[in-house]
């Protein structure tokens, strides 16, 4: 970890608001279970905190999308119930076995793998199944997920979840939605006494005909807005960076790389000591064609302008009192009312990139 006296910036993380975001859910989605999708690294924000905390509010199921996060989780939750979502690779399969993890077959060359794996140690584990209803992404296809139930009793193996992923969740009128609710539903039913799962956040915070069995939620666990109708649940992240200088800037001089940000007044400028190596998007500041995200410096919101540099970014001070900031003080970039939306959205991007990309500079906290 990096000593506060020598990081760029602060990261703070509310574990009692990840706890209330995930019991938050669980609660909205009941009956159905609600499980944790804590890939990448709990979405950024640290697996081992994260994974501790989501357990003790009561989370037992757990999706990561490699092996290498599903063991890092094992040493943590030995009881979890714990996915992993990108399948099976070739010469793992003793790994799965050896740390208690349910691979997420989504292929007949993965599937017939995890049988041969079975048959030869002589022990019927369990594995999850995927089904494409759309994503086109990873899963197996209707059809061959047909010819799966149809035989079941030779798999070989207990089938402990179905699961398949909506593409267009975030859109609750898309057109997808509909038909990948109607054919998971098809499928789901050629597989009874198999718990079932559909939905990601944003299918959690909507219609409950696409909870199923359990929700996989992960970035409303984390306070990130999945669905532009429903608010975000409580934020997570804390972000403060240190002022790392404040200079003064002539009417028609420009800011940064690009000459983005032409300042239209004589400006006083803060220079904040992080940029896009720190995962702040090279697109937040406002240039002089688009505007930007805000930093709060001295309790008043400020202007990100011109390009993000890799490791700074500058902040339109003007309209704050000479002696109220000095180098050395901390602006805030996510939190005091500033959200991750409103960062993803003034950058181009969205809140799961964000987080995902905060780094490795700051210095990391929990509260
Ligand atoms: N399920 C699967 C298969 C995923 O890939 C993801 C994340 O992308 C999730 C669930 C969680 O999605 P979200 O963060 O939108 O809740």
């Amino acid at each position: 970890d990096i000593p506060l006296a020598e990081a760029g910036g602060l990261l703070t993380i509310d574990l009692s608001a990840l706890a209330a975001n995930y019991q938050e859910l669980a609660r909205r989605v009941a009956p159905a279970a609600c499980a944790a999708v804590v890939k990448g690294d709990a979405y950024g924000i640290g697996l081992a905190t994260a994974a501790t905390t989501l357990w003790q509010a009561g989370a037992r199921s757990f999706f990561v999308a490699l092996l290498s996060e599903g063991r890092a989780l094992r040493d943590l939750l030995p009881d979890a119930e714990i996915f992993v979502l990108n399948g099976l690779f070739p010469g793992t399969e003793t790994a799965y076995q050896d740390h208690d993890l349910r691979p997420v077959l989504g292929s007949a060359p993965e599937i017939e793998r995890w049988q041969h794996f079975c048959e030869r140690i002589g022990e019927a584990r369990p594995a999850a199944l995927h089904v494409d209803t759309g994503m086109n992404r990873l899963g197996l296809t209707p059809a061959e997920a047909v010819h799966v139930a149809e035989g079941r009793d030779e798999l070989g193996f207990p089938l402990s979840l179905l699961m398949s992923h909506l593409a267009c969740a975030d859109e609750p009128d898309h057109p997808l939605n509909a038909r990948q609710l109607e054919d998971f539903r098809a499928i789901a039913a050629l597989f009874p006494g198999v718990r079932a799962s559909l939905s990601n956040s944003a299918g959690a915070l909507g219609d409950p005909a696409y909870h199923f069995d359990l929700v996989r939620p992960g970035i409303a666990v984390y306070g990130g807005r999945p669905r532009a109708d429903v608010a975000p649940l409580r934020p997570v992240v804390r972000l403060e960076l240190r002022i790392a200088r404040i200079r003064h800037v002539h009417e028609g001089e420009t800011v940064g790389y690009g000459g983005a940000h032409t300042a239209i007044r004589p400006s006083r400028v803060a220079i904040l000591s992080a940029g896009y190596a720190d995962g702040i998007p090279r697109l937040a500041g406002a240039s002089d064609l688009c505007p930007g995200a805000e930093a709060v410096v001295a309790g008043h919101r400020c202007p990100l302008i011109g390009r993000i540099s890799m490791d700074l970014l500058a902040v339109d001070i003007t309209d704050i009192a000479e002696d109220a900031v000095r180098p050395g003080d901390f602006a805030t970039l996510l939190g005091d009312g500033l959200t991750l939306d409103n960062l993803a959205r003034h950058s181009r991007t969205i809140d799961y990139e964000i987080l995902t990309s905060l780094g490795r500079r700051y210095h990391r906290r929990s509260a």
